[in-house]
């Protein structure tokens, strides 16, 4: 192990313990034929832990320059977009009663707006930027929700942002690096990466493993995972799911977590924004939507039934897993 991981490692473990999350790195996995040790650096941006690796060394100072130009990038985006800071200027369109989100918006992150709102209407408002106007209306929230939340589709989509920073620095040059923004990954350059699904069971029954199943993925691939067990919210001792049905308002129950890979095409973006449709959509009408919009998308949900886990897998994500602790159905 390179002292720079090491170091990238423990910094990660401060910092996590800082914010109350679980370690980030952990859902990572090297590939077993690595040659070289990876070089990584962890800090904290929009809420979560991101973390930069590089497998094929680069020296000290290239690597610090990537590092100031993606958290640079993280942080505008996170600006831009953010929900709960007063100041952004999404909050700030919010505020002055903004209804032509895409126009308004700095053009940097239209394309963001744009996705969201596409994803909005092919899934007929299962997802749903707009859900805090929805909650609102319905009488719930009293205004603790901004009305136009990006925060299903922002971190996918600064990832994206920043691999663009890192391709154009790189150049034609072979490189191999990973993303990881609060578990959205992007594969960036050559080479293939691993990857932990974590147990969403693990909290109820430590005896569970860590991992329940291991995703490989390919260079220019994204990944996201949409879970109930990192962020919920506790309502009279009944743990409710962050992600709301954009249709009705109501808390999502019955999915544990949805893991999404989509390809180079698809983006981050979409890896994100799908990750949460697909949790409220479930697997069976999620396989439907993503056979008509996103062909080339894999999924994977995990039912919330800790008595019997298993995983339902889209056919193309199967090939895709290396290791399941569990029994696993394919959708049609
Ligand atoms: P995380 O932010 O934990 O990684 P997600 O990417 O799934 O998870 O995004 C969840 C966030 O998206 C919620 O915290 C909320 O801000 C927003 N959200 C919740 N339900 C919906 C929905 N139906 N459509 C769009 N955004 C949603
Ligand atoms: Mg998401």
């Amino acid at each position: 192990m390179r002292p720079g991981f090491k170091k990238a490692a423990i910094y990660a473990a401060v910092i996590s313990a800082a914010i109350g999350a679980e370690i980030a790195i952990l859902h990572l996995c090297f590939d077993r034929e690595d040659e070289e040790a990876p070089q990584a650096m962890c800090w904290p941006v929009m809420g979560t832990v991101a973390q930069m690796t590089s497998r094929k060394h680069v020296d000290e100072l290239e690597f610090g320059e990537l590092y100031a130009r993606v958290q640079a990038s993280y942080s505008r985006v996170e600006k831009l977009l953010s929900a709960w800071n007063p100041e952004s200027e999404l909050s700030r369109l919010s505020a002055a009663g903004c209804t032509n989100w895409t126009e308004a918006a700095s053009p940097e992150v239209r394309p963001c707006y744009k996705a969201a709102l596409r994803l909005a209407e092919e899934s007929g408002g299962a997802f749903n930027p707009r859900i805090g106007e929805k909650l609102r209306a319905l009488g719930m929230g009293r205004g603790r929700y901004s009305r136009f939340d990006l925060g299903a589709i922002a971190k996918g989509f600064a990832v994206d942002m920043a691999a663009e920073e890192v391709e154009r620095a790189m150049g034609g040059r072979y490189f191999s690096f990973l993303l990881d923004l609060g578990g959205n990954l992007r594969a960036v350059g050559a080479g293939e990466w691993r990857t932990g699904v974590r147990n969403p069971f693990r909290g109820v029954d430590a005896s569970q493993p860590d991992i329940c199943a291991v995703i490989m993925l390919l260079g220019g691939e994204s990944v996201a995972t949409s879970g109930n067990y990192e962020r919920f919210v506790e309502k009279d001792g009944k743990r409710l799911s962050h992600i709301l049905d954009g249709r009705t308002g109501e808390h999502v129950s019955g999915i544990a977590g949805v893991t999404v890979v989509t390809p180079r095409e698809y983006g981050a973006t979409l890896a994100d924004g799908l990750s949460t449709t697909l949790f409220v959509m479930g697997p069976e009408a999620g396989a439907a939507f993503l056979k008509r919009f996103y062909p080339l998308a894999l999924a994977l949900w995990i039912p919330d039934d800790p008595a019997s886990p298993r995983i339902i897998v889209t056919p193309d994500m199967a090939y895709r897993l290396e290791r399941i602790e569990w029994p696993a159905e394919k959708t049609r």
